[in-house]
This record gives C-alpha cells, structure tokens and sequence, in this order.
C-alpha cells in the first residue's frame, strides 16, 4: 500500500518521517483538486461558484505573499522598506539610515559613466569546474543558478570609458554573484583590466566586494592573489595610477591581494573591510572587539585608508583624484550631455 504521506511529496523528496508535519501541506495541495473532482462528478465541467468564486481566493490567499517582495527592498542596517524605483534612483543607498547596499556592476557603471555610456572589456573564460567540485549543489549548478539570477557570466565586469570626459578603465566585483568570490575569472578580469590598460595608458579604477576566494576552485582561486599582483605590478611599472574603492564588504583573499595595493585607498561608508571577520578574532582572541572594528571609518582613523567617500559623491571625489595624479587641469563640473551613438562607435572603433 502506498505511503500516504510520501505520496503528495515531490519524488525525489525524502520521506517524512512524522505525518503531523506534512498534512496540513496534503490538505492544501489537494483541496483544488478536490473541488475539481467535485464538479466532474456532477457531470458538468465548470461549477460557477466553486470554480469562480472559491478556487480564485484560495489562490490569492497564497500567492499575495509575493508582490511585496518585488516591489520593496528590506534596508538589512534600520530595517526600514524602501521602495525599489526610490533606492534605485538612490543609488543603491538606504533613504533613511545611509546604509550603502550591494550594487550591481552594471548598474554601478551606469550611473559613474558619462551618460552611462560604456564598452565592456572582453574577459577570457577559464576552464569550468577544473576540479569537479561538488557540495551540496554541483559547482556548474551553482554557476548557472547564479548565472540566470544576475545576468552576468562571472563576479566581475570590466569596462572602460569616460566619467566628466576622463578616459578610465573601470572594473567591479559583484557581490551578488555568488558572494563576489574571487575565482579564476576575477583573476582573468583583472588581468584584462590592467593590461587594456597599459595599452591605451589609463588609470585603472577597481570597486572590491568579496567574501573572499572561490572555494569551489580550491588552489586555484588561491593563485589569482600573485597573479593579481602581478598585474597591479604591471601598472606601477607604466607609472599609471591604480584606485581601489572598497565597498561592503571586502573580505578574504581579496584584501591580501589586488584590494589593498591602491596607489589610493577609497572605501564607502560603513564598509567592512578584513582579512578574517570579527567573529572568527573575537572567538580567537576571547576578548571583546572595539566599537566599528574593520569598519571604514575605524580603518581610515587608523591610517588604512585614504578616504571614506558616500557613493553619491564618487564620481566627483574619482575624476578629482584622477586628474591630479595624471596631470590634467580640474574637471568641467556640472551635468555633460552623454555623447553621441556615432561618437561612442568612433570611441569604440578606435579602442580596437
Ligand atoms: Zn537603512
């Protein structure tokens, strides 16, 4: 006789063991099925008030849950709901407490781009799964999960353009793709960022977010910090300024390799920046840790950093810096129009 309980699971579902905690999920699965069966044994294939009345409520009982979500984003710092085109328009930072949130590259290109006009810098792929790495989840499942979930093919993106008509190169780190973790992507990425680069002799300006190396990839993640270093090194040797903006948060591997190696050291604000977190010292040491510790204003206080800057006044702090370091007159403040699309194709052309 068949289990009645592991019946209404999905097959590849465990059994459950205690039928207490499954049947009320029995009783809700079947209940639309059971007013169908209902209306079949009366002969007629629709009951108007079942069918139109009944159905359509236990549906929106369930399903309103959803729209919320779509619409407000939870700050995670005051706990305030904001609603997502007002964030967005925000840059990504919380109206009511500052909090600076994830931001995407791409989005964040478009708003520190002249006319968010920019070229995506083309990165070699790696070798996928090169140690067949299994967790929970199949490694290449979790790449394509969070493929689908970001849009993106890896955790960086790296473009060059202009911001307030200063040529950059500009590469970012998502944190949103499998925690900004540096694999051999990134390291390619990054690679491919400093030598476009030297070739076209432009600063290289790099947004880190990480919870550290790609764990999937073992050693080989574990490389890309002196590969990375290596290819800081190549701009130090062109004598061209390489900018660090560390966002929150920056941790593991990152920070012992290309995040800390800034001509100039920028972080936003209230960004957590560390090696190891202050959970694992805290545990280590037994001792209480002091108020902010790893947080950008402690590490500025304490000469890690150069400056804390809110993302809204990026833009303007990265031109100034740029322009000073490469020996060009200040920056024409205000709004620039974006360029033309046949002046971008020209730009475009050009670079190739
Ligand atoms: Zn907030």
């Amino acid at each position: 006789m068949p289990n009645p309980v592991s019946e209404g699971a999905a097959p590849d579902e465990p059994p459950c063991r205690t039928g207490f905690a499954v049947a009320p999920l029995i009783a809700f699965r079947a209940a639309p099925d059971y007013l169908e069966s209902l209306t079949r044994r009366e002969g007629k294939k629709t009951m108007n008030w079942i069918t139109n009345y009944v159905r359509p409520k236990i549906n929106s009982l369930f399903s309103r849950r959803e729209v919320p979500e779509n619409l407000w984003t939870k700050c995670g710092e005051c706990g305030t709901m904001l609603f997502h085109r007002e964030l967005a328009d925000n840059l990504n930072v919380c109206t009511n407490c500052d909090h600076h949130m994830a931001i995407t590259p791409r989005e964040r290109f478009a708003a520190l781009f002249d006319g968010g006009v920019f070229t995506e810098v083309k990165v070699s792929e790696p070798i996928a799964d090169p140690l067949h790495f299994r967790d929970q989840k199949k490694y290449p499942d979790r790449m394509k999960a969070a493929q689908k979930a970001t849009g993106e093919k890896d955790a960086m993106l790296v473009a060059e353009g202009e911001i307030a008509r200063t040529p950059i190169i500009a590469a970012a780190q998502d944190f949103t793709f499998m925690g900004g973790s540096m694999g051999m992507f990134v390291g390619n990425a990054i690679i491919a960022a400093a030598e476009r680069a030297v070739k076209r002799k432009l600063p290289l300006v790099l947004f880190a977010a990480a919870g550290g190396a790609r764990m999937q990839e073992g050693i080989l993640s574990l490389m890309q910090m002196p590969r990375t270093t290596v290819a800081v090194q190549m701009l130090k040797e062109a004598g061209l300024p390489y900018i660090v903006v560390l966002t929150h948060p920056t941790t593991g591997g990152v920070t012992a390799s290309y995040a800390m190696l800034g001509d100039v050291q920028i972080a936003e604000p209230n960004a957590l920046i560390c090696f190891a977190g202050p959970r694992v010292i805290e545990q280590t040491i037994r001792e209480k840790l002091p108020e902010g510790f790893q947080r950008a204003e402690y590490l500025l206080d304490h000469g890690m950093l150069d400056r804390v800057t809110h993302r809204k006044k990026m833009r303007e702090e990265l031109v100034t810096i740029i322009r000073m370091l490469t020996r060009q007159s200040p920056a024409v403040r205000g709004e620039l129009s974006a360029p033309r699309p046949e002046t971008g194709k020209a730009e475009m052309a050009e670079a190739k």
